[in-house]
């Protein structure tokens, strides 16, 4: 059998393609992975990677709870840590309103039994950020939550795939889809692959794959950027947020600040790229600097943006194909898919494997999204 024949072909070479194939692939799946660039290219390249269970929206909170349990065993599943820091991760009111929206926030968390969030006052939080600014009055924490490496993740998930016998074949776009007898046929990078599950973990492109097949999922596109600073003296150790403002501040083990949360460039999915915009750039460095004067002369050394799904409801989408058999699409993640990494590929694994999950993907359907006559459009 041509190693164009398996059992599973994975689109896209990011993160939740190469978790996907790592977990399938233990299963005993033969698997392929098509990246149309190469491994990391787009969002899994460039991310901030944060791991954040922190505010998470309640469709996908269950699912990213596990996937922090995950992050604190990742040697043992992807033989290595990924340079992930447990460290906490921490959302700032800097106003008496913010205050109120942070605590009912946890109290509707605890009245329904979550406790991964807490409450924290103004004393103990400059004991966690003693640098921060006096007119900061508490804040949110999770401390189970941090962060971590992208480019280690990346080459230890892909590692870990490899092992488990997957094949990754780069700079091979796949162009065309078609179902024939119990395979998918799928043309890219020139050649005809063929296998009787599809999994589309396509990013930023992932409605253009899922209409290759049939289904017609609305989708918008984020272009994320970051800014990260000179080297400074070790001073923050959690990822820190504000709430109701647009910002992620972090301090990384070779002392440079990496800014981000959320600030949006300019994307183009056609040709591949987005462009940073240096005046939404200059919120969120007004942002950082109002959280941390220390860091009000620190000089900007690089920016980027990256390309990435959002959905309607920001949350992703994750499951079976309505329209096609054998295609399961993992996409949409909306700028926070790095912590669900370790999960989401499980959740397929499970899916392709026994055609049912425990995982709690249940809101995360794309029939949810589609307009009612896609979703009914099974031959
Ligand atoms: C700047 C930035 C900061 C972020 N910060 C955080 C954070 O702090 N915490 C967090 O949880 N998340 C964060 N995210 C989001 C997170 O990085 C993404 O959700 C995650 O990396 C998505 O991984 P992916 O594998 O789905 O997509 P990608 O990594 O984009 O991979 C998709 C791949 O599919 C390939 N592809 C597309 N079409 C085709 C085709 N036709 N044929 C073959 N291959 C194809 C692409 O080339 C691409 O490599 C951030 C994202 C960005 C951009």
């Amino acid at each position: 059998m041509s190693n164009r024949q398996c059992d599973v072909i994975i689109i896209g070479g990011g993160l939740h393609g190469l978790s996907a194939a790592m977990h399938l692939g233990r299963a005993g799946q033969r698997v392929t992975v098509l990246e149309r660039s190469w491994v990391g290219r787009h969002a899994s390249g460039a991310t901030a990677a944060g791991v954040r269970t922190l505010n998470r929206d309640r469709g996908e909170l269950d699912l990213s709870l596990e996937a922090i349990e995950m992050w604190h065993r990742l040697p043992e599943l992807v033989g290595d840590d990924c340079g992930f820091h447990p460290n906490g991760q921490i959302c700032v009111a800097e106003t008496p309103a913010a205050l109120q929206r942070l605590q009912a926030h946890v109290h509707a968390l605890r009245t329904d039994g979550y406790t991964h969030e807490e409450l924290i006052g103004s004393a103990e939080l400059r004991q966690w950020l003693p640098e921060l600014s006096p007119h900061c009055l508490g804040a949110s924490l999770a401390r189970r939550d941090g962060a971590a490496d992208p480019h280690q993740a990346l080459r230890a998930f892909r590692r870990a795939a490899e092992t488990a016998g997957a094949s990754i074949v780069e700079q091979c776009g796949v162009t065309f889809i078609e179902h024939h007898g119990d395979d998918w046929r799928v043309q890219a990078g020139g050649k005809e692959w063929r296998a009787p599950v599809l999994v589309n973990a396509a990013g930023a492109w992932g409605a253009r794959v899922a209409a290759m097949v049939g289904d017609e999922i609305p989708l918008a596109t984020k272009s994320s950027m970051m800014m990260v600073s000179e080297r400074l003296r070790p001073f923050i150790k959690p990822v820190v947020s504000i709430m109701g403002r647009s910002l992620s501040f972090k301090q990384s083990d070779q002392g440079t600040l990496v800014i981000g949360g959320g600030l949006q460039g300019v994307p183009d999915l056609d040709r591949e790229t987005s462009t940073a915009r240096m005046g939404v750039l200059a919120k969120g460095a007004r942002a950082a600097t109002d959280l941390f004067p220390l860091v009000r002369d620190v000089r900007i050394v690089r920016v980027w943006s990256g390309l990435e799904a959002k959905t309607e409801d920001m949350l992703p989408v994750i499951g079976t194909s309505p329209n096609a058999p054998g295609v399961f699409h993992a996409f949409g993640f909306s700028g926070h898919g790095f912590e669900l990494v370790p999960v989401v590929g499980a959740a397929l694994t499970d899916l392709v494997v026994r055609g049912t999950t425990t995982r709690a993907i249940g809101n995360l359907s794309a029939q949810r999204l589609m307009a009612p006559a896609a979703k009914e459009n099974r031959p």
